[in-house]
């Protein structure tokens, strides 16, 4: 599990969205990947999120995963 660098909470999953490379090149292979939107849940962190996760006021990490 990630922690926030700031306050050391345990970060929590906010969106996530896709994206792809080498999808503009024919001859390669086209890589999927998921990001996933880390944010901070602690209320007193400078990095807070804020009250809606989904829609958060500071990502503090990114993670991304192969999706194929
Ligand atoms: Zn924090």
């Amino acid at each position: 599990m990630e922690t926030c660098p700031k306050c050391g909470s345990l970060l929590r999953t906010s969106d996530s969205y896709y994206s792809t490379e080498n999808d503009d090149t024919p001859n390669l292979e086209t890589i999927v990947y998921v990001n996933i939107k880390m944010v901070c849940p602690n209320t007193a962190c400078e990095d807070y999120a804020g009250n809606d996760l989904t829609n958060p006021r500071i990502v503090v990490d990114t993670v991304k995963n192969r999706v194929n």
